[in-house]
C-alpha cells in the first residue's frame, strides 16, 4: 500500500502522525510511505530522518492525497485539504466528528473511509488511542501546577516537594481515571501531599493499591470538595462523564475561601470544563486569574510537548496503522479487536452512531 504522512495545518499542533521508526516498520512490511516535507520538524524529526528511514519526501499535500491509498495525519482534515481527498482513500487520524457539522457533512462528500483514532476501542473497553494523550496531559497538569505555583508566575511561591523540615504543597486531584491518575502520580513522586478524589468505588480501591503513601483516594462529596478546596494550593480537575459535559465542581462562590495564588488546572477544558469559571486558553496565554485564583484551561495540553506526545500517540496508532496497511480497511477490521469501532464514515455514509445522532443524519 502506499500511505501517506501529512505536515499538520492546524494552529499550534506540532506532532505527527508517523515517526521514522514507524516508516522503517511499514517498509519492512513491504509498504511505501510518503511524507510531506517538514511534516516531522515540531516533533524533531528532520526530512533526512524519514529519507534515511525509507521513505520518500514529498513536497505538497496534493500529491500526497492523489497518491496514496491511505492518508494520516494527527489533527482532523482542515478546510482546504476536503478536496483533495479521494473516493476509498483511507483517512486514519483524530476526527471528533460528533463536535464539528462541517468536518462531517465534508468527509461525507469526499466517499473516503473516514477511521478515526478517537473511537477505537480496546479489550478492556478502553479508548486506546486517546489514552497516550490523557496520560501526557495528566502529567503535564502537575508540572504546570508547580509551575504556576512560582511567585514570579503569580502563584503564591509554594514548592510542591517542601525541603527538610518545611511542608509541601497540598494538591487535589479531582477524578481519578488516566488524567488524574498520572497528575497524581506526578505531584506524588514531587513530594506533594496530594489528594484524589472518585465517585466509583472500584476505581478508588484500584487507586489505593497503586498510589505512594503521600497520595489519598478518597469518595468526593461537596462537602468533602469543598473543604479540600479551601485548604489546597493546586487543584487538577480531570473528570469524564461520557458523553456529556463535565460537571462544575468548583463554583465562583467556592473560589472567594481558597488561597490567594493558588493554582487550578482544569484538564477536562475540552469538555467544558469542571469549574464554573474555566474558559479555554492557549499555550501562547494560558492562564487568567479570578477571585485571586490562578486557573490554567489549555484545551489541546499535549501540543506543548510534541516530542514526547508524537512518541506516546504514535506507538499506540502504528500497530493498527500496519494491519490496516498490511489487510485493507474491511479486512483489518474484522482481525483486530476494537478497529470496526473506529470506522465513523464509508463511502459517504456514516457508520459511526455518536455521529448520525449528533446532526440527526442516516446510520
Ligand atoms: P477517564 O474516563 O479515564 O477518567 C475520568 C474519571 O472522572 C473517572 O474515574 C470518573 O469516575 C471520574 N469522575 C466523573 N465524575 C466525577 C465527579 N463528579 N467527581 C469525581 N470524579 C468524577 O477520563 P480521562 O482520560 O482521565 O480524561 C479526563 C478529562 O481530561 C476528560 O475531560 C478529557 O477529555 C480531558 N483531557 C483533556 C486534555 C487537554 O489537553 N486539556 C487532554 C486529554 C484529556
Amino acid at each position: 500500500m502506499r500511505i501517506g504522512v501529512l505536515k499538520e495545518i492546524k494552529v499550534e499542533e506540532n506532532r505527527v502522525c508517523m515517526t521514522p521508526a514507524g516508516v522503517e516498520v511499514m517498509k519492512a512490511n513491504g509498504h511505501t510511505v510518503l511524507v510531506e516535507k517538514n511534516a516531522g520538524v515540531g516533533s524533531g524529526f528532520s526530512d533526512d530522518d524519514y529519507i534515511t528511514a525509507g521513505a520518500e519526501i514529498i513536497d505538497t499535500p496534493k500529491e500526497i492525497f492523489d497518491q496514496c491509498d491511505m492518508v494520516m495525519h494527527v489533527k482532523e482534515p482542515q478546510p482546504s485539504e476536503y478536496e483533495l481527498i479521494r473516493e476509498n482513500q483511507i483517512v486514519f487520524t483524530y476526527f471528533h466528528f460528533a463536535a464539528d457539522e462541517e468536518l462531517t457533512r465534508a468527509l461525507m462528500k469526499t466517499n473516503s473511509i473516514a477511521i478515526a483514532y478517537e473511537t477505537v476501542v480496546g479489550t478492556h473497553n478502553d479508548l486506546p488511542l486517546l489514552t497516550p494523550m490523557s496520560e501526557v496531559a495528566g502529567r503535564m497538569a502537575t508540572q504546570e501546577a508547580a509551575k504556576f505555583c512560582e511567585r514570579s508566575m503569580g502563584g503564591l511561591g509554594i514548592l510542591f516537594g517542601g525541603v527538610t523540615g518545611v511542608a509541601p504543597a497540598k494538591v487535589l486531584v479531582i477524578g481519578g481515571g488516566i488524567v488524574g491518575t498520572n497528575a497524581a502520580l506526578m505531584a506524588a513522586g514531587l513530594g506533594a501531599d496530594v489528594t484524589i478524589l472518585d465517585l466509583d468505588l472500584d476505581r478508588l480501591r484500584y487507586l489505593s493499591e497503586i498510589m505512594p503513601a503521600n497520595c489519598r483516594p478518597l469518595k468526593s462529596s461537596p462537602a468533602l470538595l469543598r473543604e479540600l478546596a479551601q485548604d489546597a494550593d493546586a487543584v487538577i480537575g480531570a473528570v469524564l462523564v461520557t458523553g456529556a459535559k463535565a460537571p462544575k465542581l468548583i463554583t465562583r462562590e467556592m473560589l472567594k475561601s481558597m488561597k490567594k495564588g493558588s493554582v487550578l488546572v482544569d484538564v477536562a477544558i475540552d469538555q467544558g470544563g469542571c469549574f464554573e469559571t474555566s474558559r479555554p486558553t492557549t499555550h501562547t496565554d494560558p492562564v487568567f486569574e479570578v477571585e485571586g485564583v490562578i486557573h490554567y484551561c489549555v484545551a489541546n495540553m499535549p501540543g506543548a510537548v510534541p516530542v514526547t506526545s508524537t512518541m506516546a500517540l504514535t506507538n499506540a496508532t502504528l500497530p493498527y496503522a500496519v494491519h490496516l496497511a498490511n489487510k485493507g480497511w474491511r479486512q483489518a477490521c474484522k482481525d483486530v479487536f476494537g478497529l470496526k469501532e473506529g470506522v465513523n464514515m464509508v463511502n459517504g455514509k456514516i457508520t459511526y452512531k455518536g455521529v448520525a445522532d449528533a446532526f440527526g443524519l442516516d446510520y
